[in-house]
């Protein structure tokens, strides 16, 4: 490696990347599940004016980056956010800024507690060294704000639900309140198409006979998402698993990507070309089809 591949490698670490700019940087900052408090907004913006050009930049995923930063100031820039407490984002061969909508912390329609699935995450995972880059995403219920079905590795709350015939008066109730055409009701019998069911638990909430009831709840598994310049939507492989099994999918999600990648590649190209079946063997889950 060349004495300037070397520097721009260290640089790439403590998270500048070269701008089209000559001898400019962007610095971005490590965020997780898009909070950022009082305190480093504050250490943000003094940083943008003492070493960029006055501005923080919000990403896609996100995170925060402070352009314009001389490649004199780097060093000292880098040390001023590590003192503030905010390190540097991920960029390259690693895994990415965890992201999260509020979940039901905050959102009235959140299933799970995505902020503290995705701060777990960013604590085991965030920019370990991966084949190419791995973006993992949660999202509290299946409006899928965080867009999981984009990410390698896409988590998302949901209930699936189950009819308990004998407390139904075919008010029809729940299938005005779903919108994805799982529910019909036809001479008198209602029919729930398992297939079509996006497991948001709007008819369960609707009914006021009990008779959509909870079947199980938790998290649901997308692998192999991606979006750029060849764009592919991840596969639904787990619906409404428990949050031990999240991690383990993840674990070996992560092996299996690193034993089987070529370099450059991304995780949905990986299952593509070895095989959606070699993917569940290795992992050793019975995936959904
Ligand atoms: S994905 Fe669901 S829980 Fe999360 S912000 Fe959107 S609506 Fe709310
Ligand atoms: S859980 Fe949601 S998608 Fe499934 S049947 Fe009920 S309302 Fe429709
Ligand atoms: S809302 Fe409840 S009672 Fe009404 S049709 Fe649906 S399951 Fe039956």
């Amino acid at each position: 490696m060349s004495k300037e591949e070397n520097t721009f490698e260290h640089l790439k670490n403590k998270g500048f990347l070269g701008q089209r700019q000559d001898d400019y940087f962007s610095m971005r900052l490590h965020t997780a599940a898009g909070n950022v408090s009082a305190e480093h907004l504050r250490a943000m913006a003094d940083a943008a004016e003492k070493y960029g050009d006055g501005y923080v930049h919000v990403t896609s995923r996100q995170g925060f980056e402070i352009p314009f930063v001389h490649f004199d100031s780097t060093e000292k820039a880098s040390e001023y956010m590590n003192d503030a407490g905010m390190g540097p984002g991920a960029s390259g061969k690693k895994v990415r800024s965890v992201v999260a909508c509020q979940g039901d912390r905050v959102c009235k329609r959140g299933l799970i507690d995505s902020q503290d699935v995705c701060e777990k995450i960013d604590v085991m995972y965030f920019a370990e060294p991966v084949p190419y880059k791995f973006k993992i995403a949660v999202t509290g219920c299946p409006a899928s704000c965080l867009k999981v079905q984009e990410n390698d590795f896409g988590i998302m709350g949901s209930i699936e639900p189950k009819f308990a015939e004998v407390n139904c008066v075919i008010c029809g109730l729940c299938e005005k309140a779903c919108k994805v055409d799982a529910i019909t009701i036809t001479e008198g019998k209602l029919y729930l198409n398992r297939d079509k069911c996006i497991l948001c638990g709007d008819c369960i909430s609707a009914c006021r006979k009990d008779a959509m009831q909870v079947s199980s709840e938790g998290f649901t598994i997308f692998v192999g998402g991606k979006v750029g310049k060849r764009p592919r939507m991840g596969n639904r492989i787990l619906k409404t698993v428990g949050q031990a099994v999240v991690f383990d999918v993840l674990e070996k999600t992560l092996n299996y990507y690193r034993e089987n990648a070529n370099d450059g590649e991304r995780l949905g190209d990986v299952i593509e070309r070895c095989g959606f079946e070699h993917y569940g063997e290795t992992i050793k889950y019975s995936l959904l089809k």
